[in-house]
């Protein structure tokens, strides 16, 4: 495989290790397309579909969407042609064995194969932190981080100016307990799952933001 050619990646880690945040610098470094279902899901809720209206008190209580919505909506997602060129990240995707299985199913399907499965590895007692800390810019997405990640500018979005923020309903202290089980129980063992190909990298996300960076740069540079 040629440097250039398009590489798909799965990031596996707990709520707050530093997925989105990852997978917000691979888009621009790499041209790669982030499939988070999380986003995806927090949208369908903004918009009151069917899809939000089932998700909505589940995401809010930190318990995971039922397995046949996220692979739905990760069944349509794949078939669009704005992955092929750069690859895709899936960022919060699969979260249960059943969503793995899935997911397989899909890829064989559709001829497309994965590359690395990056276990973003982190001390459980940073996350709360790093949760409770976490806001975004509302206008264009950009992740931000009361201590780790402020803004350039008081109140003022590094990336596009934009002067609105937002604070997720679920990065309370209580609903990140809920997610932590449920990552424990639910989508570490898909470690195990991937392992066992061959798939598996770990990086250290206790490291800085960049140092995080570097390594995953690393990985695709090593194809
Ligand atoms: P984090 O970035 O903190 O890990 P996400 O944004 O990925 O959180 O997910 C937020 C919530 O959305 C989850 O707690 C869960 O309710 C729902 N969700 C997201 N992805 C999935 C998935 N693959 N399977 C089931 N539920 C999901
Ligand atoms: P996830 O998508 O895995 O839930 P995020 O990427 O949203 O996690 O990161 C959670 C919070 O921690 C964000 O506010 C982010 O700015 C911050 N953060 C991410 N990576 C690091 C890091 N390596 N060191 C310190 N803070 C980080
Ligand atoms: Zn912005």
């Amino acid at each position: 495989m040629s440097d250039a050619a398009a590489q798909n990646i799965i990031l596996i880690g707990p709520p707050g290790a530093g997925k989105g945040t990852q997978a917000e610098r691979l888009v621009k470094s790499r041209n790669m397309v982030q499939l988070s279902t999380g986003d995806m899901l927090r949208a369908a809720v903004a918009s009151g579909s069917p899809i939000g209206k089932k998700a909505g008190a589940l995401m809010e209580a930190g318990e995971l969407v039922p397995d046949e919505v996220v692979v739905g909506i990760i069944d349509e997602r794949l078939d669009q042609d704005d992955i092929k060129a750069g690859g895709f990240i899936l960022d919060g995707f699969p979260r249960t064995t059943g969503q793995a299985e899935a997911l397989d199913q899909l890829l064989d399907a559709k001829g497309v194969s994965l590359d690395h499965v990056i276990n973003m590895e982190v001390d459980i007692a940073a996350l709360v932190e790093r949760i409770t800390g976490r806001f975004a810019c509302g206008d264009c997405g950009a992740g931000y981080h009361d201590t780790f990640k402020p803004t350039k500018t008081a109140g003022i979005c590094d990336e596009c100016g934009g002067k609105e923020f937002k604070r997720r309903a679920d990065d309370n202290e209580e609903a990140v307990k809920t997610r932590l089980d449920a990552f424990h129980n639910q989508t570490a063992p898909l470690i195990n799952y991937y392992a066992d190909r061959g798939l598996v990298r770990p990086v250290d996300g206790m490291a800085s933001i960049d140092e995080v960076s570097q390594a995953i740069e690393a990985l695709f540079a090593a194809g």
